[in-house]
């Protein structure tokens, strides 16, 4: 035990020889505050401390753990709110009112809950770390793995009966090689700033399909990927992060609201509660897990937020699950670094963001990853993180470094957003690095010609840019037939196919099944209509059918399941054509 000497914000110091060690975790002053050892020198220990430090004094006490700072895994973490520490905020809530007192001691997870547990191994059997020894349902749709701890391995001296369990009563009990007992339970800690450990890292060759043509035609990211979306206040990458949440093809989502409103939070949750799971039939909110540190809440809990968020994430990944988390926002998370270095007095490097910004980053994103998981199961990680940059300024320190450690890059812009082009995804600078990566994926499963039809698409993009430059200094009138109708088609691939309302309930998630008939559709009428050009027809005999308003409308007039009638779409283009011929 320890005597507090200083206390700024929230940092606290002991101004004395101490034992403790980086990154432990220690429970600071009379109401045993959660902290973490961040310095050691030979005459002072500097602790950052995860709790309102108001109301602490000098002199009180710290209380070390000797164990670094870790979050309890096991059944119950679905469908729950945490804090950056992993508290259970529901819970805190019923129990304190709104107001949260500090360094009420409540775990993370429910112990008093009973789990049906199929314990699948017996007495003698030889284990290693990783490995699946009992299961119980946490949900209607998943089913929770108890895991053998990832570094220990040995032979089970014990193992219960099937029945109902709580998370800390002991299923079995394991003696290591090295000669120690360990007791498993359903539940095991687990240091959030340390990655799991995975059998073998594989290659990124499957989608993780979110319903958003933009993405998953545009710009994808590959299950156990990272991306990045910066964009400037109010530009949508709350709702992109919620339509993720809501859509994206992942068994498990973590969402961590990182520094931003409190209000969002609530939505989410009630969203979650009320939406179903495409997939299963069953609420959104039973394969979610929400970590919130709102903008009223501790800074240094923000910092940590991001290494719960992902270590949750790796351990059901470490089940064969696929995961897929979103933190929004990473700057909120990087201006609390900013914000503890300061008070710590050291150096600062660009905009004051201290110099391990970048190696921050990269240790984070990093985590992401397509595994064969120690069980020998795959799973994955996939993590998306949004960047809000001051003014929408794309060159400041937390934008550019996140460009450099993420693969896909959806970078929202502020005049699309202005004119109400949503999602404001800019096809002019965004990017995926996996695209020729995942083409295989594609054309098997979707269509040979995805890929070439995506192509194709862009393209027209990037022709209207260049004539959008032209039409700038002389106006459109005077511009060929043949690039008034590039112009024209342009508009509706940017109004028809890359526009998606997060509002509108067909358009909300839409199968990438559709995208590709949406792209046939566009680029039938685009070849059809080059032809007719070819014979001096003029692009205006074709506007005025209405042919161009009538694609721009489709993705509300057919609905997601009723992919045949764009066959009829296509007569009606082919009859339109016929009628000007
Ligand atoms: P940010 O998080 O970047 O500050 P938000 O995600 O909160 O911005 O978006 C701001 C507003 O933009 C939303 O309230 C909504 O009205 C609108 N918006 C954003 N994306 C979409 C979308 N895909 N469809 C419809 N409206 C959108
Ligand atoms: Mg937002």
């Amino acid at each position: 035990m320890y005597e507090i000497n200083g206390i700024n914000g929230p940092i606290v110091t002991i101004n004395s020889k101490t034992t403790l060690q980086i990154n432990e975790m220690v429970y600071v002053g009379s109401s045993k505050l959660v902290g973490e050892v961040i310095g050691v020198e030979s005459d002072k220990t500097t602790i950052q401390v995860y709790e309102d430090t108001a109301g602490i004094y000098p002199h009180e006490a710290v209380i070390s753990t000797g164990l670094p700072l870790s979050i309890e895994l096991g059944p119950g973490l679905i469908g729950g709110i945490f804090d950056g520490v992993g508290k259970p905020l529901n819970i805190l809530s019923a129990q304190a009112g709104a107001f949260i007192p500090k360094g009420l001691s409540v775990p993370t997870l429910d112990c008093e809950k009973e789990w049906e547990t199929v314990i699948s191994c017996k007495t003698g059997d030889i284990v290693c770390g990783g490995e699946v020894i009992a299961e119980c349902r946490e949900t209607p749709a998943i089913k929770h793995s108890i895991l053998v701890p990832p570094n220990i391995d040995g032979k089970i001296v014990f193992a219960a009966e099937s029945g109902r369990y709580k998370v800390n009563d002991c299923i079995a009990r394991l003696l290591s090689n090295d000669g120690q007992t360990h007791e498993i339970t359903l539940s095991q800690r687990w240091p959030i700033r340390t990655p799991r450990p995975v059998g073998a890292r594989l290659p990124l060759s499957i989608p993780l399909i979110t319903g958003q043509r933009n993405i998953d035609t545009m710009f994808p990211i590959a299950k156990g990927g990272t991306a990045a979306i910066p964009g400037g206040f109010g530009t949508g990458k709350t709702v992109i992060q919620h339509q993720l949440a809501k859509w994206a093809d992942a068994d498990i989502i973590i969402y961590v609201g990182c520094g931003e409103r409190g209000n969002e939070m609530t939505q989410a949750l009630s969203e979650f509660s009320e939406l179903k799971d495409p997939k299963t039939g069953r609420p959104l909110i039973e394969r979610t897990i929400l970590i919130a540190n709102t903008s009223n809440m501790p800074v240094a809990a923000r910092e940590a937020s991001i290494y719960t968020g992902i270590t949750i994430a790796e351990y059901y990944r470490d089940m064969g699950l696929h995961v897929a988390m979103m933190a929004d926002s990473t700057s909120r998370w990087a201006e609390a670094l900013r914000e503890i270095s300061g008070r710590l007095e050291e150096m600062p490097a660009d905009e004051g963001y201290p110099a391990y910004l970048p190696s921050r980053l990269s240790e984070f994103y990093e985590r992401a990853c397509y595994c064969k998981t120690l069980c020998g199961k795959e799973g994955s990680v996939s993590v998306i993180g949004a960047v809000s940059p001051q003014g929408s300024d794309f060159s400041e320190p937390v934008t550019q470094n996140t460009k450099r450690f993420t693969c896909c890059f959806w970078g929202l812009d502020k005049a699309l957003a202005y004119a109400r082009h949503f999602p404001s995804i800019n096809w002019n600078n965004s990017y995926s690095e996996y695209l020729s990566a995942l083409t295989p994926w594609y054309e098997q499963n979707v269509s040979p010609d995805f890929m070439a039809l995506r192509a194709r698409i862009t393209s027209l993009l990037a022709e209207e840019n260049r004539l959008l430059e032209i039409v700038k200094l002389i106006g459109s009138e005077v511009l060929p037939e043949d690039q008034k109708l590039v112009l024209a088609v342009a508009e509706v691939i940017r109004v028809g196919f890359l526009q998606q309302d997060a509002l509108d309930p067909d358009d909300s998630f839409v199968p990438v099944k559709k995208h590709l008939k949406m792209m046939q559709a566009i680029l039938y009428l685009y070849d059809k209509a080059s032809s007719l050009i070819a014979e001096k027809i003029p692009v205006s005999s074709l506007t005025s059918t209405g042919i161009f308003e009538r694609l721009k409308r489709m993705k509300f007039e057919i609905k997601n399941d009723e992919l045949e009638a764009f066959d009829r779409l296509n007569e009606e283009i082919d009859s339109v054509i016929a009628g000007i011929e």
